[in-house]
């Protein structure tokens, strides 16, 4: 019997004509820098959203950076974050001198725990930012509440949350500030790039100024205007800005987020009702009060039900032609965080226990039938060969 051979990678983008005809025109504009596309990719963006601004970037990490300097973050200062996160929401606040106070998470959600916050809150705690896990929001009217209490600003790492609600509202319109990602692998994609939207005018007008050398005004306004060689810098800012190339990609992907989202929601959908069976892995829930945008499908393995470990699992999935990924090596893990502020395992078990048990499926749009099935098919065969 011939075997036709199914290749699921862990992801793939979703790019078709639309992103190809906007590059393409841009490209052709003889404009291809930080320009009308970039505006216009940002007016769609704050009114998808409804957003009163939305400032974008070279990517999600340089959002995190300037909302961190849009309220004034300080050597000494402290940002309560979540270890359970990608290095990026550690690695802006080392910017600063500040130090990074990683707290634990909730076992069933993966997303930081609010009673966690609350013990770790100093006179010197600056800022929350919650990371909202595989897309599901955290609980951001206790987050909130906290921040307000102690006068602390909430910036949400939202790099996996587009789109996403908490309790009828859209998650980037919550909080001070929210920053989304367009890195390649995430729900929307320019390739790199990431979008900070807040309701905040003096916010939004400098992290504007510090995307672009701490210069009063953006490229495409000196420029057009014609003579207008005159700016100046008023700040000392960074080169964050993207380019209308991806912006035009920006925008063409914006235009079926809708589409995107739920093209991976009936995915997970297939996927925790086939493994509802299997008592070998446990399937991720989502609180009734909010919807995630099923970036990840996160599984946990309970390994005290299988004979193999979380890397063997994923071994074996690698000889069925599956691509995974683990997320994510809490921040305490690296070495950085070890040797520059004493983080170890013991502070942070449930984050342990995530860590050594969980593995993120294939979850993608334009994901065929035959891959989702596949992927199935393989993830409950192991169940039933390695069951205790
Ligand atoms: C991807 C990611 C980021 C960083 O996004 P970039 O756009 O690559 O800077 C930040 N936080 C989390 C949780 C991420 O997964």
């Amino acid at each position: 019997m011939a075997e036709i051979m199914i290749k699921v990678p862990f992801h793939k983008p979703y790019i078709a004509e639309e992103e190809i005809a906007g590059v393409v025109d841009t490209l052709k504009s003889g404009w291809l820098t930080m320009g009308p596309k970039t505006q216009q990719f940002e007016e769609a963006f704050r009114n998808h959203i409804g957003a009163k601004y939305a400032v974008v970037m070279n990517s999600c990490t340089a959002c995190l950076h300037l909302s961190l300097r849009a309220l004034d973050l300080k050597e000494g200062d402290e940002v309560i974050i979540p270890t359970f996160t990608f290095a990026s929401t550690g690695g802006v606040i080392t910017y600063f001198k500040a130090t990074p106070i990683l707290v634990d998470v909730e076992r069933e959600t993966g997303n930081i725990n609010v009673d966690q916050i609350e013990r770790k809150i100093t006179k010197r705690t600056k800022a929350i930012i919650p990371v909202h896990f595989g897309g599901q929001p955290c609980d951001m009217d206790e987050i909130s509440e906290l921040a307000r209490s102690n006068h602390i600003a909430v910036i949400e790492d939202a790099a996996h949350a587009l789109p996403a609600t908490y309790k009828d509202m859209k998650i980037g319109t919550i909080s001070d500030v929210t920053c989304f990602s367009f890195y390649a692998t995430k729900t929307l994609t320019t390739g790199e790039g990431g979008m900070a939207t807040t309701r905040n005018s003096e916010w939004a007008e400098n992290m504007k100024r510090l995307r672009l050398h701490g210069i009063s005004g953006d490229a495409w306004d000196r420029y057009s205007r014609e003579g207008a060689w005159f700016y100046e810098v008023v700040d000392a800012g960074y080169k964050y800005n993207i380019t209308d190339i991806q912006a035009s990609i920006g925008i063409a992907q914006l235009k079926k987020i809708d589409e995107m989202m739920a093209m991976r929601s009936s995915i997970a959908e297939k996927y925790t009702q086939a493994f509802k069976d299997y008592k070998e892995i446990i399937t991720p829930t989502v609180k009734n009060d909010r919807s995630s945008s099923w970036h990840l499908y996160p599984i946990i393995l309970d390994i005290d039900r299988i004979r193999i470990t979380r890397n063997q699992f994923i071994d074996e999935l690698n000889k069925a032609n599956i691509g995974t990924s683990v997320h994510f090596i809490p921040l305490h893990r690296h070495p950085f965080y070890h040797k520059s502020y004493g983080y170890n395992p013991n502070g942070f078990p449930n984050a342990e226990w995530l860590y050594g048990r969980t593995i993120s499926l294939p979850i993608y749009p334009g994901m065929k039938e035959e891959e989702i099935y596949h992927v199935i098919e393989n993830v409950s065969a192991i169940c039933s060969k390695w069951k205790n």
